[in-house]
């Protein structure tokens, strides 16, 4: 199966192959006959497998262009916006389609002119729902995308969800897009899609397998020894460390930085500015080590993340199948390090069971008290 096979427009194809796209992903193949059906869909596949361009994909080859907004995609972080944004922008400017960012912290107005001219907005529930209230655009989009949907209810936006779409139109086309399927998703596909089709990209286990998954057994006091003699061992050359709050975020990358790392963190709390400087020098290499809560790097794209650690563990197996996703990307091999303490082995036993069992133990070099 190649690209050829969806007969997109010239133009659309041309992008395609200049993105260095080859052959579609398993949810791409999938999805996008249905998508160019125009039936409403949910489509599930774990992160890092296309998903954007699964919709976006037939979508701007749908699209009209010249003809107002005609999709909306709403995701639940500015992070994501961007790049989702980018994204769409690099497959759609060929078609002259442009896309408008939607988010917090910008201004109106700013925003406002972006839309005026745009073919599909890209938006975060909070602002695109104080532009809808307050009647500052109005727009009838023939497609509405819920983006990285589990992630969005996660961040209690469900209610914000629901007013969105009595301010869309009837007719429209509905696409849903998720990591994972907890029954929160599957009622809210209910009150919002039409006869969706499910489609569900199956694995033999939820997590990439590309990933190699591995845990070390430390007393607490020595998780800071622990994290440092394995960048020592493993010397990743990209890595994500995952911590549980913002204030642990803020002291390890200082911690880091005193020994040498180039860190910065990444947390909900940091300026937007600095959470973007972070975020591109992180991309570019400029930065090996970011070290971030689980919400600020939901659905990040670096594609060439080479080590994910866990400082503490997540509270549930979906953080963890999320965290570790950041890692093996785009078709490259990653590895995933938790640090667990023995106050963890609970959890730790909770995700075995629900990942498939793919974690195994490790000693690290050089601890003395390593269980
Ligand atoms: P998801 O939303 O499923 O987590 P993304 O849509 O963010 O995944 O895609 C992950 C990365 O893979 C992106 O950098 C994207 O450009 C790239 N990608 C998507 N589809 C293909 C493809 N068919 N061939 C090569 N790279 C792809
Ligand atoms: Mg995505």
């Amino acid at each position: 199966m190649t690209f050829k096979d969806f007969d997109f427009k010239e133009k659309l194809q041309k992008s395609i192959e200049d993105a260095g796209f080859k052959e579609p992903s398993p949810i791409q193949v999938d999805a996008i006959p249905v998508i160019l059906s125009g039936k409403d869909m949910v489509g599930q596949a774990h992160t890092g497998t296309g998903k954007t361009a699964a919709f976006g994909l037939p979508l701007i080859n749908m699209m009209k262009g010249n003809n107002g907004v005609e999709a909306v995609v709403i995701v639940p972080t500015r992070e994501l916006a961007m790049q989702v944004s980018d994204e769409l922008f690099r497959f759609g400017k060929s078609l002259s389609i442009n896309t408008a960012t939607v988010y917090g912290g910008q201004s109106y107005s700013r925003q406002l002119k972006h839309i005026s001219t745009a073919g599909i907005i890209v938006a975060t529930p909070g602002r695109f729902l104080d532009l809808l209230r307050d009647h500052k655009i109005d727009i009838n989009p023939s497609f509405v995308v819920l983006d990285e949907a589990d992630e969005m209810l996660d961040m209690g936006f469900l209610d914000d969800i629901k007013e969105i779409f009595t301010f869309m139109p009837s007719n429209r086309q509905t696409l849903l897009f998720s990591a994972t399927m907890p029954n929160a998703i599957k009622s809210l596909a209910k009150s919002i899609l039409v006869e969706p089709e499910f489609i569900t990209i199956t694995q033999s286990e939820i997590t990439n397998s590309r990933i190699t998954q591995t845990y070390y057994v430390v007393d607490d006091y020595e998780r800071d020894d622990a994290l440092i003699r394995l960048y020592d061992f493993k010397n990743p050359e990209k890595s994500i460390i995952f911590c549980r709050t913002k204030k642990e975020v803020d002291r390890l990358s200082t911690f880091l930085v005193s020994q040498g790392f180039s860190a910065k963190g990444l947390h909900g709390d940091m300026e937007q500015k600095q959470r973007e400087e972070a975020i591109n020098s992180f991309k570019k290499g400029k930065l090996e080590v970011l070290i971030a809560t689980d919400v600020a790097a939901r659905g990040l794209d670096v594609n060439d993340v080479s080590h994910v650690f866990n400082y503490h563990l997540p509270f549930d197996s979906e953080s963890y199948v999320h965290r570790i996703g950041r890692t093996g990307r785009a078709g490259k091999d990653g590895t995933a390090i938790s640090i667990v303490t023995p106050h963890e082995f609970k959890m730790l036993q909770k995700i075995q069971k629900d990942t498939g069992g793919k974690l195994e133990a490790k000693v690290i070099p050089n601890i003395e008290s390593v269980k």
